[in-house]
């Protein structure tokens, strides 16, 4: 036993002289632009909460009336006795709103990779991904057992190429809809079109679309106008939708396959039905009103202006995700402390995350920031661009 204890604190000190030892910073308090941070409040630009509507009002009062009807778990798993009636209703508009048959709740996007993948293909399938998936499709395909190619990011022609040369009974293709490290949008409309032309289907992980593309941010498909049997779209509702969990929408016959099969949901305790009620009011909020998505659009382009002549590359963006290359992993650790000292929030992203030498500080967007609060930013980047770079 301690054998184990021992090997493993060398490998966190290891990690620690590498400079890869991940901290967690304590917040108090609720989240939105400014963030408590051990007591200094930082304007932060690295939460996932695009819409700002993780400390609305409106799906506070949801939530607070879910407690009172409903109580705080949901005590069993849902095919035992969890399914909730609002549970039921979320799916029903959930599916309604993504224009699909059917959908199913999960309690976390990971948990929807790690149960969809494997409740669809096995030992002689094939499953496509690319590169820069997130790391639970990843995992979903590991626990598939399926076979396992990657293409390169984004390269429709790769992939044709492994599709045109396989003949594995089921064929899936994983994608981020959104990468969750660039920022840039998969060709959806060519995914689709291979498809339909090598009998293939496709897991869609919209975990950053949902809620910001498309028309009242029914995601990255309705982005496209995009409508087809063959796609699997999971959304996560903990990013844009500003609660918690995931669904994952599509043909009734495949979501009723995942009811019986996908184990992540079977096994596992349903989500307190309290977080159904504050996301029926966030589906209530996006259907009558857009001028989060509007104002979140607004605030991309000043910042896609505002660092185009600094002397790092800002990687060409239309979603909320704004990655700022600077290659060297240091150079992205000083400006990301530089940052920190003027009270600004940017999270550094270094390798293995992103591939060698593009280090870089991903600078999340969000509809609850202000035009003055992105030229902030902008302003303080370009005095370190002519402190490191001039
Ligand atoms: C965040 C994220 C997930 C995981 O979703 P959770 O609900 O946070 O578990 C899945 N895929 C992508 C691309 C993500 O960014």
């Amino acid at each position: 036993m301690g054998n184990l204890i021992d090997e493993i604190g060398a490998q966190l000190q290891q990690l620690q002289a590498q400079n890869l030892l991940r901290e967690r910073r304590i917040v108090d308090g609720p989240q939105g632009p400014f963030l408590s941070v051990e007591g200094v409040p930082h304007l932060a630009f690295c939460s996932n909460d695009y819409l700002g509507l993780a400390n609305h009002p409106t799906l506070i009062a949801a939530a607070h009336q879910g407690v009172d009807s409903f109580g705080v778990g949901a005590s069993a798993s849902a095919l035992i006795s969890g399914h909730s009636r609002v549970v039921e209703d979320l799916e029903v508009a959930l599916a309604a709103f993504v224009g699909m048959p059917r959908a199913l709740h999960f309690s976390s996007g990971y948990m929807a990779n790690m149960g969809v993948i494997p409740a669809l293909v096995g030992q002689g399938d094939t499953l496509f991904s690319d590169r820069l998936n997130h790391a639970c499709l990843i995992d979903g395909a590991r626990l598939s057992k399926a076979e396992f190619r990657v293409y390169a990011h984004g390269d429709m022609a790769q992939l044709e190429r492994r599709l045109a040369k396989n003949s594995s009974p089921r064929k899936l293709i994983l994608s981020d809809a959104v990468f969750s490290m660039d920022g840039d949008i998969a060709p959806l409309p060519e995914l689709v079109a291979l498809c339909e032309r090598y009998d293939a289907w496709l897991l869609l992980d919209d975990a950053h679309g949902f809620g910001v593309l498309g028309p009242q941010g029914r995601g990255s498909l309705a982005h496209f106008g995009l409508a087809s049997p063959r796609v699997l779209y999971m959304g996560t509702l903990g990013k844009a939708a500003g609660v918690s969990g995931a669904f994952v929408a599509g043909d009734a016959t495949l979501v009723e396959w995942l009811v019986q099969r996908a184990r992540t949901y079977v096994f596992t305790t349903a989500s307190p039905p309290l977080l159904a009620g504050a996301l029926l009011a966030t589906l209530a909020l996006l259907q009558t009103d857009d001028t989060r998505q509007r104002h979140l659009r607004g605030l991309i382009k000043q910042l896609q202006l505002g660092l185009a002549d600094l002397p790092w590359r800002l990687l060409p963006s239309e979603t909320a995700i704004q990655a700022l290359v600077v290659g060297d992993n240091k150079l992205a650790l000083d400006l990301m402390r530089e940052l920190r000292d003027q009270g600004i929030w940017v999270p550094a992203i270094r390798p293995p995350t992103v591939p060698k030498n593009t280090a870089r500080l991903r600078i999340s967007l969000s509809a609850a920031h202000t035009t003055e609060q992105v030229a902030r930013l902008i302003a303080t980047l370009k005095i370190l661009a002519e402190k490191y770079a001039g």
